[in-house]
């Protein structure tokens, strides 16, 4: 059963290391996570296939890494200084701040309508540079790596020798000052980025943009992603963000959320040249960026063909790894029931359930949002089992649930239940996984089997090519499980016929079917395969 809700997945990602939130010891910063030890593994190979696909693949594309503090001025050219802002309310009542456009003129938290007029809010963040606090030395953590293209556009034409059309391709930290994050990694303060600017030559953009967002569409897939739960929304005139002519959002279904901006690739013009551009009169623009009277360089491309100076459009996928991860969890998760429960386990958890909820229906110390949210929550479990049965685990992580005396007893009946009939596992496509493969020794006491599953594990790692982790840490089956739950495509088992004669018992994830491989021809088995 996939997940149907989005705390699901952000219970398995705190569980099992792959997300915490910022600085957790101190109460956290809102709208700030960490990526944890599979997280960041996890993380990582998405970022090695967007740029394996992006950069090494195509016959077009550089790659950059500019910084994130860059001079002022760009964010006046750029327009984001006057307009990368949300138009923001004030609740008189309870003092919360909300973005105008998302509340329908009632405060989600108190209910009240007494708001204040809507007010323009910059969503840059800004630091001071240097020793000296004067209104002068400030500077703004980039809310886009966008711009730190523009601005070497003529550095890497000029060192690389580019025809038109070609792309550049970025990863770096960007950072929005967000009035509400929430949603988890969906909505922060502080994110990655990968970005795309790819120039093309004025008139051919259109084309460009459709064939950028049938090239994006593939990579998506080609992650894991399946085509059903993405959709392409076309931005409406109004939508439309300063620079854009026109933009496809890339939508993809979430659990609870439903369909959410995953990219966006939008026709950029040539507004974001010519606004760093000196000399726009004499540039023939078509956009119409702010006057520029401080930048020293004129940002065009000479066209042999025509012997003459133009101003490249561009055309942007841009997306934030965070919303990709959080998508690329929710397509893998998978709670399986291995065997069905015999009838007289089931009735038991399906007994303890109906008392905790009508627990919590009496119980005073539980606020009304919470106790409803529970009682939701529960009796959508309660008609869907036996099926689902491990959410009982995500419901007892739910707010108010620690109040709840009968919780105990819930988990005591669910749990040996959920451990014996049912796996939860992520289907991630091998490429991503974060761990490729895991090696265990059928007993941890006996030397033989544990130095040669150390020295496999020693030699996959070498090998440079993939994560390879080592556990004796308990029953074979349960080891496997474990490595269910995080997505790990191979689990290698040492046991006392690899000592006689080289090989390895070879279990795949998702048929969970055995093999045995000679341990000589390991790598080359895992590499094809991952
Ligand atoms: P939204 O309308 O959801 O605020 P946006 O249209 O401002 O998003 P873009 O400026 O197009 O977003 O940013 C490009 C991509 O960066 C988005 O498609 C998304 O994947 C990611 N992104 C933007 N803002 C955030 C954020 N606050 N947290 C996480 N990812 C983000």
């Amino acid at each position: 059963m996939p997940a149907t809700t989005l705390d699901q997945l952000v219970s398995l990602a705190k569980r099992r290391g792959f997300i915490f939130p910022s600085s957790e010891i101190y109460g956290g910063l809102q709208g700030v996570f960490d990526y944890g030890p599979l997280g960041v593994e996890l993380k990582n190979n998405i970022i090695a296939s967007w740029w394996r696909t992006n950069v090494y693949e195509r016959e077009d594309m550089e790659g950059l890494d500019a910084a994130i503090l860059m001079n002022p001025l760009v964010w006046k050219y750029s327009g984001h200084e006057e307009t990368f802002v949300d138009p923001m309310v004030d609740c008189r009542n309870c003092k919360l701040r909300w973005r105008a456009d998302q509340i329908a003129g009632k405060c989600p938290n108190c209910g009240s309508t007494d708001l204040t007029e809507a007010r323009p809010f910059n969503m840059m963040f800004k630091t001071q540079v240097g020793p000296v606090a004067d209104p002068s030395s400030f500077a703004y953590l980039r809310p886009e790596t966008a711009q730190g293209i523009f601005v070497n556009f003529a550095n890497v034409l000029a060192t690389t020798n580019r025809k038109l059309p070609f792309g550049i391709a970025q990863v770096g930290k960007g950072f929005r000052n967000e009035i509400n994050p929430r949603n988890h990694l969906f909505r922060v303060r502080e994110f990655d980025m990968l970005e795309i600017e790819y120039f093309v030559m004025p008139g051919t953009d259109e084309e460009w943009h459709e064939r950028w967002l049938e090239d994006r569409l593939r990579w998506w897939q080609s992650i894991g992603i399946s085509r059903e739960r993405l959709q392409v929304y076309e931005q409406k005139p109004d939508e439309l963000a300063h620079y854009a002519k026109r933009t496809f959002d890339l939508l993809y279904y979430y659990p609870t959320l439903g369909f959410q901006e995953i990219e966006g690739i939008a026709n950029r013009t040539d507004y974001d040249l010519g606004s760093h551009s000196r000399d726009q009169a004499s540039l023939g623009l078509t956009a119409r960026p702010n006057p520029n009277s401080q930048s020293t360089a004129r940002l065009t491309y000479f066209d042999t063909a025509t012997n003459r100076h133009v101003v490249p459009f561009v055309i942007e996928p841009s997306m934030g790894v965070g919303r990709c991860f959080l998508a690329v969890l929710a397509e893998a998760y998978d709670e399986q029931m291995v065997k069905a429960p015999p009838a007289d386990k089931l009735a038991a958890v399906a007994d303890a359930l109906a008392a905790f909820l009508k627990s919590v229906s009496k119980n005073e110390k539980v606020g009304a949002e919470a106790r409803d949210a529970l009682i939701e929550r529960g009796q959508a479990i309660a008609d869907g089992l036996p099926e689902a049965l491990p959410q009982v685990e995500t419901l007892l992580a739910m707010p108010g649930a620690d109040q709840i005396e009968l919780g105990k007893k819930l988990r005591g009946q669910t749990q040996p239940v959920a451990d014996e009939f049912f796996r939860t596992v992520l289907r991630f496509k091998p490429q991503i996984a974060p761990i490729k493969t895991a090696v265990f020794p059928l007993k941890r006491n006996h030397e033989g089997l544990v130095s040669l599953a150390k020295n496999i594990r020693r030699s996959l790692q070498a090998s440079g090519r993939m994560r390879a982790v080592y556990d004796d840490t308990g029953a074979i089956g349960r080891l496997y499980r474990r490595q269910d739950e995080i997505g790990t495509p191979f689990c290698l088992t040492v046991d006392f016929q690899s000592l006689e004669d080289q090989t390895v018992t070879v279990r795949d994830r998702d048929t969970m079917a055995q093999k045995r491989v000679s341990v000589g021809e390991l790598k080359q088995y895992l590499e094809d395969r991952t």
